[in-house]
């Protein structure tokens, strides 16, 4: 589960409580720590599904019964699992959160996949369903291939180039954050990491991706592996398992620059921080830091 708190700065509604809940690629990363070594090795002795989630698991759960765990990787918003013989690939979609314990209570009535192993159960929690829990023969079978063919560039592992980003942005005419949105270029930068990425490297979200220049192209491509980095290195922007342990809530909740800050004074200049619907997301910008 994770932090829920209304912004009335991102407009009424259930749309920006999802904005809000959304785990970003910086929660998946850091849930990912938090189980990975745990389960590596583990053997699988029964996948348990309850109720649908967003696409069927695509074999009989029985199939991975018995299967080590080799390791945890991350593609995009994807947890992959390597088995021995194929893998199984984890969303959290909008809502879900993944607990891996020795011992789990008995499953509640959101909890839609208990992975019991022989060193404990790794439990999806996901209240809205949008999540995933679906088994593939290999990362480059045509089921996996579906989920994450169109994924662009991993932004944290050293594959995410300068030069590759401003000649992929040359050849969009679409606004900058709706292109980082879009996620084919570099995965990862969602509705908040593309505002702070964006302001950090001063630059206007609704600019064509196509005018950006050179070494601005080259500081946003520095902002936004920042911004993720420095998400990933506090332990996400909103897992409540983070806050409960720490004492405190997530850090763009208290130190973001713009994002959910609409009306209040810049950080850098003091001008009101101003909010835009740009692809039925908000965007925050400052209009004297970002003029364009
Ligand atoms: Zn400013």
């Amino acid at each position: 589960m994770i932090i829920q708190r209304p912004r009335p700065a991102d407009g009424p509604g259930i749309a920006l409580f999802v904005l809000v809940l959304m785990p970003e690629l910086p929660e998946v990363e850091v849930t990912r720590r938090s189980f990975a070594d745990r389960i590596a090795g583990a053997v699988i002795r029964e996948l348990r599904l309850g109720k649908p989630l967003r696409w069927p698991l695509g074999v009989n759960a029985q199939t991975v019964a018995g299967q080590r765990i080799q390791a945890v990787r991350r593609r995009g918003k994807y947890l992959l699992l390597d088995l021995d013989s194929g893998l199984l690939l984890l969303h959290l979609g909008m809502s879900g959160s993944l607990n891996f314990a020795p011992h789990q209570p008995a499953a509640g009535p959101h909890d839609h996949m208990d992975l019991l192993t022989d060193r404990g159960t790794l439990r999806l929690h996901d209240p809205r369903r949008f999540g995933a829990v679906v088994w593939a023969p290999s990362e480059y079978s045509p089921q996996a291939q579906k989920l994450l063919g169109h994924l662009g560039v991993e932004p944290l592992n050293g594959g995410f180039e300068a030069a590759a980003f401003h000649a992929a942005l040359r050849q969009r005419t679409a606004p900058i954050k709706q292109v980082l949105l879009a996620g084919d270029i570099v995965v990862g930068v969602g509705n908040i990491y593309a505002s702070e990425a964006l302001f950090l490297a001063g630059i206007r979200p609704t600019i064509r991706a196509s005018k950006i220049s050179r070494p601005r192209a080259w500081r946003l491509h520095e902002a936004i592996i920042a911004v993720l980095s420095r998400a990933v290195e506090q332990g996400g922007s909103s897992l409540r398992d983070f806050v409960s342990a720490e004492g405190k809530t997530g850090y763009f909740q208290l130190e973001a620059a713009v994002y959910g800050r609409a009306g209040q004074p810049c950080r850098v200049c003091a001008t009101p921080i101003r909010s835009i619907v740009q692809g039925q997301r908000t965007t925050f910008y400052c209009p004297t830091c970002q003029k364009h």
